[in-house]
């Protein structure tokens, strides 16, 4: 039994302390923590409990006995200790525990110094699991500690996860050092960064005893509050990380959108007939709503940052079009950005036929065939308007008067590619969008520092896509069934992954070379095609023209048709190795048919095989997938199965470490957040908030540039 040494004299810690100053901290353990990035106590502090055990009733030896084996606390005085060495410097400590009700035979391993560190007579607590040995109940390896100064065991005790190799135990003494020899206390020692009316108002405890209550839970508080995060100590946690957050993106948009941009547009009544007469078909409520939302940002004298989310199929390209088309109007350059070749080809071809020959439209990606000259004609003012990918991003080119930046499938570039972009202009308007819908909670946070506009509407005359998951056995009858479907008119998609490592036999089977081929000479009867990514441009444009014509019936792809590809007469879809995709992919995927007016139907084909078992997550996955085409609810399933960073892709895993906030679940949290950074932000030059001032505009807060993430 280890005995507790008084502190030496004038060994008080505060929040700067380093760590290798606290008791117990020696050169070794100082190191390993620095390697974690704790330093000081202040750092440390911040390492929560991953959970807490109820350890607060103390059991007899008689209910050690007689109640089922498992994890209990004991306590009374030990005797008879004795030290047996073992093999391979390995030992045992046997001894028995005796209280008022009888005696218990307590083991412990290699713990050799037990023995003669404990004291007769003394009074201690036990915490271990009581559990049938041969000879009868016993109880193993239980810590030990003076009743007296209790800290494993008698109490609600924090657990905490390991730090390179330093276990909860240890943690937990470091804890009480750090919270006994803390000078000023630790409730007074945390300066409260946040204004106390926001603290009342939500009814939460000041910083300095949220982090002691949350590191030394009261004799009464609610553990299962505490497990849950959920005790007040851990919301005021939780409500200054997403504060703060809200704070730093308020921030950066007010920086963004401070100084009018030089450029205005005008939006008379002949403009909005031009934009009437354009129209191919009726803008559904949602397309108007968000037309309206972008109408008023280009009116006002500030740049514009906005987010349009919709699910694959609600029709953005004609609002951004749109968009562009006020640009053009008012003498400005407009570009469009999306991830993929082949999507910019199909967006130039499809605005060419929406606009006609009104404006100069050029295409910018790396296989254009004159990308040179398109540079040229960009710099000189002749190109209106610019698509393309990230060739557009590239140094040479420049434009003459950029107004309005569009780019597609946002989630799919980073936050560098698209502040490139804006550098294209002086302060041109951004609007981005994304198919990849973000629970709300999870968008503001990402994205708070954008307005964000949500089509949540389909054009009219869409059913949801039928679909389907099936186990390999039944290839042959979906195949069977494509036929029919084939023969009764249908258009197809039969898209597999892209597996790497050729060579194996199983991957060869499962590949658009394998499987693919022999797909399309069953199907031999009508036109089909292969596209992916690897194809030369011209091919892959003629067989995308081919396929939109219905020359070609069955598109045999890889995930290039994954973002933005828009057939809406393809109304089948087979994807092979299913389990292989991510849920956001899946649902992408899927939105490539469901287009149009036609019922649709996706079937989703699991292999397995000995080498690649089924996991439990990919099963969710997939009966999450079988059961909505709401992309919203997807989403949200997906943030539940994978967590926000990688929802957004890694692309754009800016977020915070979380330490307590749990996107999936803390909406409401998150938005009183929001609310209140609002309303602080003209506050923060309040000298009694300098503290938070300095914490929001951190470099830290860098990683959180506009559109979030980074
Ligand atoms: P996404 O939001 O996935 O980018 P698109 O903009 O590609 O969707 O639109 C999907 C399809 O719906 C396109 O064929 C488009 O022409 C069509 N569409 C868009 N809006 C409407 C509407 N209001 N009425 C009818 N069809 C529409
Ligand atoms: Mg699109």
């Amino acid at each position: 039994m280890r005995r507790r040494r008084p502190p030496p004299r004038g060994a008080v810690v505060d929040l700067d302390s380093p760590l290798g100053s606290v008791r117990g901290v020696g050169p070794a353990r100082a190191r390993a923590l620095a390697q974690a990035g704790y330093e000081t106590v202040e750092d440390l502090l911040f390492h929560l409990p991953s959970r807490y055990e109820d350890r607060r009733a103390v059991a007899t030896v008689a209910e050690a006995l007689a109640l089922p084996p498992g994890p209990r606390t004991l306590r009374g005085r030990l005797s008879g200790l004795r030290l047996f060495r073992l093999r391979r410097r390995m030992s045992l400590v046997r001894g028995l525990l005796t209280d008022a009700t009888g005696s218990l035979p307590v083991v412990w391993f290699n713990r050799p110094y037990l023995a003669a560190q404990t004291v007769a007579g003394e009074d201690y607590l036990l915490h271990g699991a009581v559990r049938e040995a041969k000879a009868g109940r016993e109880l193993l390896n239980p810590s030990c500690e003076r009743a007296a100064a209790a800290l494993h065991g008698g109490r609600v005790a924090p657990v905490y996860p390991a730090i390179r190799g330093l276990g909860a135990p240890l943690l937990r003494r470091l804890f009480n050092a750090i919270l006994d020899e803390m000078d000023p206390p630790l409730p007074d020692a945390v300066a409260e960064p946040l204004p106390p009316d926001l603290l009342a108002r939500h009814g939460l405890p000041p910083l300095g005893e949220a982090l002691r209550a949350v590191h030394r839970p009261g004799e009464g508080d609610d553990v299962d509050l505490l497990n849950r995060r959920r005790s007040p100590a851990h919301l005021r946690l939780l409500y200054g990380e997403l504060l703060e957050l809200q704070l730093r993106l308020a921030v950066l948009r007010e920086r963004e959108v401070r100084v009018p941009r030089s450029h205005r547009y005008r939006l008379d009544e002949r403009l909005r007939q031009t934009l009437k007469d354009l129209l191919p078909f009726r803008l559904t409520a949602a397309q108007k709503r968000v037309l309206r939302e972008i109408a008023a940002d280009l009116e006002s004298p500030w740049p514009m940052l906005r987010l349009l989310q919709g699910d694959v199929g609600s029709g953005k390209t004609i609002v951004a079009a749109l968009a562009l088309v006020i640009a053009l109007e008012n003498g400005l350059q407009g570009v469009f950005m999306a991830p993929t070749a082949l999507l910019a080809e199909q967006h130039y071809a499809s605005l060419r036929r929406l606009l006609g020959e009104r404006y100069r439209i050029a295409l910018l990606t790396g296989s254009a065939p004159d990308l040179a000259g398109a540079r040229r004609a960009v710099a000189r003012g002749d190109v209106q308007l610019a698509i393309g990918t990230h060739a557009l991003l590239q140094e040479g080119v420049i434009f003459r008067r950029l107004g309005l930046a569009v780019v597609d499938e946002q989630q799919r570039f980073g936050v560098v590619e698209r502040q490139i972009l804006k550098a294209k202009g002086d302060r041109p308007d951004m609007l981005v969008m994304t198919a990849t819908p973000i629970p709300r909670s999870l968008a503001l946070c990402a994205y708070g520092d954008l307005e964000i506009s949500v089509l949540d509407e389909l054009p009219p005359g869409r059913s949801p896509v039928a679909t389907e998951v099936v186990p390999a056995s039944r290839r042959r009858e979906v195949y069977a069934r494509l036929r029919a479907a084939l023969a009764a008119g249908a258009r197809a998609y039969v898209v597999f992954p892209l597996i790497e490592g050729e060579g194996e036999e199983e991957a060869a089977a499962e590949s658009i070379a394998g499987m693919g081929e022999r797909v399309r000479t069953y199907l031999a009867d009508w036109p089909s095609a292969v596209l992916d990514g690897r194809l030369p441009a011209a091919e892959r444009e003629r067989v995308m023209r081919a396929f939109q014509a219905g020359e070609v019936r069955l598109l045999v792809a890889t995930t290039v048709i994954e973002v933005g590809v828009d057939v809406p007469e393809a109304t089948w879809m087979v994807i092979e190795s299913a389990e292989r995709f991510g849920l956001a992919q899946l649902h992408q995927l899927r939105g490539r048919v469901g287009r149009g007016a036609g019922e649709s139907r996706c079937v989703a084909i699991v292999s397995r095989s000995r080498r690649r078992q089924s996991s439990p997550e990919s099963e969710r996955r997939l009966a999450v997938f079988a059961s909505t085409n709401d992309g919203f609810r997807i989403a949200q399933a997906d943030l539940e199965i994978r967590g926000p960073g990688d929802l957004l892709g890694t692309r754009q895993a800016g977020l915070p470490a979380w330490r307590v906030a749990d996107l999936a679940a803390d909406l409401p949290w998150v938005e009183r957040a929001r609310d209140d950074a609002h309303a602080l932000l003209p506050r923060l030059a309040e000298p009694a908030l300098a503290g938070l001032r300095r914490r929001v505009e951190s470099p830290a807060g860098r990683r959180h540039e506009p559109f979030g993430g980074g």
